[in-house]
């Protein structure tokens, strides 16, 4: 079978290997139908950062069908249609036993400590797959996971009514939270990206306007006096979260989900002074059911987010296409069957 490998740092090929064996006891196989390029994929592409084991078949966000079911294994037949979860969590540190899986002490994630979703099949434990209803498209259903990193972060801002909060990025989980907050949440939406047209397509997609915070008399003008305390960076930008801290009033929290590079330089006495607190996101605690069950309602928004390549074929250029910054879109979608 067809499956894109990552071999070291910018060298990731598109090989023909073996198919899976035949599921062992607790084990599925699927037949991948849709796959997501995230950016912890490029991160991981560019730097090497979490190669562990190579090659390995790249890929966490992608949904698929049961193609076979190993001993043991219950609630899942074959033939249903499945999201994957990406984190490959114990079960048995006290993170995982107090419920908290995405802390786990040794958390590693699909594709990069076991095969991923960038192939015609894959192998997962039961307990990673999840079913969602066959109608829905496999460019959505692939979501389900970056979704449920957005409804984590969003979920940990842990927003009062009301409240105006600005989205910072809009790459997939910056564009996602908002479409969740356009939901869940009844404030104002603001967004800001350093390329200003992208950030107004997706305030214009979830309902929001797009800012530059950068420029605080901007922010202060769209306020109109009202204050702004809760933010979400999902850059990871060391300029962008200590601009952010800059611009909240007090008593909010900045939610972080981006991945930085470098180090922050913080006055603590703003944190204490205006009790705002600093809130890191990693992945998502138990809300990949609910992003699923949100999925069939944003389908629409999600296709407009959403490229879509049409062989696994062009996964190495579009990784090299998106390290670049070339597109407009928030995520790359492959499709690879039916
Ligand atoms: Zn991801
Ligand atoms: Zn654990």
């Amino acid at each position: 079978m067809k499956a894109v490998r990552l071999y070291d740092a910018m060298d990731l090929r598109v090989d023909e290997i073996q198919e899976p064996l035949p599921p062992p006891p607790g084990f599925v196989n699927i037949d991948v139908r849709a796959a997501g390029i995230c950016g912890s994929d490029l991160h991981n592409f560019r730097t090497g950062q979490w190669i562990s084991r190579r090659p390995s078949t790249a890929g966490h966000e992608f949904c698929g069908r049961i193609s076979s079911i190993g001993e043991g294994v219950e609630g899942l037949s074959v033939g249903d249609t499945v999201a994957a979860d990406s984190r490959v969590y114990c079960g048995r540190c006290p993170a995982c036993l107090s419920g908290r899986t995405n802390i786990c002490e040794a958390l590693g994630f699909v594709g990069e400590i076991c095969d991923g979703g960038f192939a015609e099949q894959v192998q997962l434990p039961a307990r990673l797959v999840i079913r969602h209803e066959v109608s829905l498209d496999p460019r959505v259903a692939a979501m389900a996971e970056p979704l449920a990193v957005a409804l984590h972060a969003v979920r940990r801002l842990n927003l009062p009514p009301g409240e105006p909060v600005l989205v910072i990025g809009c790459g997939t989980i910056g564009g996602l939270s908002g479409l969740l907050l356009s939901r869940l949440h009844d404030g104002d939406l603001m967004f800001s990206d350093l390329k200003a047209d992208r950030a107004r397509m997706v305030a214009e997609i979830c309902g929001g306007t797009a800012i530059d915070m950068a420029v605080p008399t901007e922010v202060a003008a769209h306020l109109n006096g009202r204050r702004l305390r809760y933010a979400l960076d999902a850059t990871g930008s060391i300029k962008a979260i200590g601009n952010a801290v800059d611009l909240l009033s007090g008593g909010g929290a900045l939610a972080l989900v981006g991945i930085s590079h470098g180090r922050l330089e913080l006055d603590p006495n703003i944190l204490v002074e205006r009790e705002i607190g600093l809130l890191g996101c990693h992945a998502y605690e138990n809300e990949l059911p609910e992003a699923v069950s949100l999925l069939p309602q944003l389908q629409k928004e999600l296709l407009e987010f959403s490229d879509v390549l049409t062989s696994l074929d062009d996964v190495p250029d579009a990784y090299r296409r998106l390290v670049d910054g070339q597109t407009d879109k928030l995520k790359t979608i492959v499709r690879i069957a039916e």
